[in-house]
């Protein structure tokens, strides 16, 4: 029997994907790329944007035609999206030959699902939230080199923007030993790179009865196994941000001289408006405790423009911030409205023109930035992971998270090289090994 799955959205995802892929193994199925070829078809979503909402639904409906076809066919919705409530009704309204819905506290009932609906029990929906962490499942590893491994789920922050918090549940962290243990056989199987996720890893361990369990004692732990090269995360919350994580980056070895900072905007009031905990004094406080103990360090972040009620001189805020820091990279966004969220419903909400126009400016802002300084790094050498290979180029990210583009062999892929760069570009690196 052959499974097709599809994965939109962030590495938590990408995560579970693998957990989702495991558990189809263990039920006897192999994975395949054609859709059209398959007994099993799930959609892992996401549902940070409606746009990509859409897009799910717009899969769904070309599947429609090959359920015609292929009655057997079982189709199911996992992911953020598949844990709204308002997507149920309007998936069965919209898609009833979806077989099964499943959400992202549930992703452990997954093979018992599959086996109903080939019992002939029909649709099945299981969307509980538990808040349960269960430790074990099987998992299938698409790069051996590279391991995700999550150490918290949920997110109790609810910006005002967001949908996370309502479709991941509360924050809730996985114990140091497990998260440890995984590290350890992964490592042992072959990962030279390790990415711990959570959607606030600054709060890890909060919740724990151990409260000696702390995000920076979780890497400084990491950093001693043997094998493991480099050591990255995903994502830091200004707020909850401290010296202690920059200590322990600068007194390891292995943790990535990177830090990502959602900054989301340069503006109190948005931030206010935002509900980020911070001000942009805070961050322009934390950014200079980087530059001073960490100079080497690349800085990058995220940021929102056009939400509700930014005025011109909230967004020349943001960009005099960005001025000031003077990020490596941004990954910037036009505010869309997220059903569900209170922003959604905020009064002055701004014209998609200007939310264009901001977002063309602060993108030609960043760019200018980036190109400058990886203009700088122009001959330097810098330690590369290659992740893919095409027509005769390695792609991996440097030590700071620079994309490095780079002649070499297909065998190279899952292998560190030093790469001298030779030509600096605005969004990535060109170079060539030592
Ligand atoms: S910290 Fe804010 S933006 Fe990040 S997942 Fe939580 S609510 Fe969403």
């Amino acid at each position: 029997m052959l499974a097709y799955l599809e994965t939109f959205g962030c590495q938590a995802n990408e995560r579970d994907s693998e957990t989702i892929q495991g558990m189809l193994q263990q039920l006897g199925y192999k994975m395949t790329q054609d859709a059209a070829a398959a007994h099993l078809i799930l959609l892992n979503t996401c549902s940070i944007r409606e746009k990509a909402e859409q897009k799910v639904f717009s899969r769904l409906g070309t599947l429609r035609k090959l359920k015609d076809e292929k009655p057997s066919l079982i189709i199911g919705l996992c992911g953020c999206m598949a844990q709204e409530k308002d997507t149920i009704p309007h998936l069965r309204r919209r898609c009833p030959y979806v077989d099964l819905v499943i959400g992202t506290h549930r992703l452990h009932r997954l093979p018992a699902m599959i086996r109903n609906i080939q019992g002939g029990m029909g649709f099945q929906c299981d969307i509980e939230e538990t808040g349960e962490i269960i430790e074990g499942l099987p998992a299938i590893r698409p790069y051996p080199f590279k391991a995700l491994i999550n150490i918290t789920y949920g997110c109790n922050n609810f910006c005002t923007y967001c949908i996370v918090p309502y479709v991941r549940g509360r924050e809730r962290s996985r114990g140091l030993a497990a998260i440890l243990e995984e590290s350890r056989q992964r490592v042992a199987q072959g990962a030279l790179e390790i990415m711990y996720l959570g959607q606030n890893v600054n709060t890890y361990g909060r919740d724990l009865e151990d409260s000696a369990a702390s995000f920076e004692q979780l890497l400084l732990e990491a950093d001693k196994i043997e094998g493991l090269q480099r050591i990255r995360y995903m994502t830091s919350h200004p707020r909850d941000f401290n010296d202690s994580l920059i200590d322990a980056v600068c007194a390891s070895q292995h943790i990535s001289r990177h830090f990502h900072l959602p900054v989301q905007s340069g503006s109190d009031q948005i931030l206010k408006r935002m509900n980020r905990g911070y001000d942009r004094g805070r961050y322009l406080e934390l950014v200079r405790k980087i530059k001073a103990k960490a100079p080497e360090a690349t800085l990058t972040t995220d940021i929102i423009v056009g939400f509700p009620g930014e005025t011109e001189a909230d967004f020349l805020d943001t960009l005099s911030l960005v001025e000031e820091v003077g990020f490596d990279a941004a990954f910037t966004f036009m505010y869309s409205p997220r059903q569900g969220t209170p922003a959604a419903t905020m009064p002055d909400q701004i014209p998609l023109r200007e939310k264009k126009d901001r977002l063309h400016a602060l993108m030609d802002a960043q760019a200018a930035i980036s190109l400058r300084l990886h203009q700088a790094m122009l001959g330097q050498s810098v330690s590369v992971l290659a992740e893919s290979y095409e027509s005769g180029i390695l792609t991996g990210r440097a030590e700071g998270s620079q994309l490095v583009h780079f002649p070499g062999p297909d065998t190279g892929v899952g292998t560190f090289f030093k790469v001298r760069i030779t030509e600096p570009q605005t969004f990535l690196l060109k170079g060539e090994i030592v």
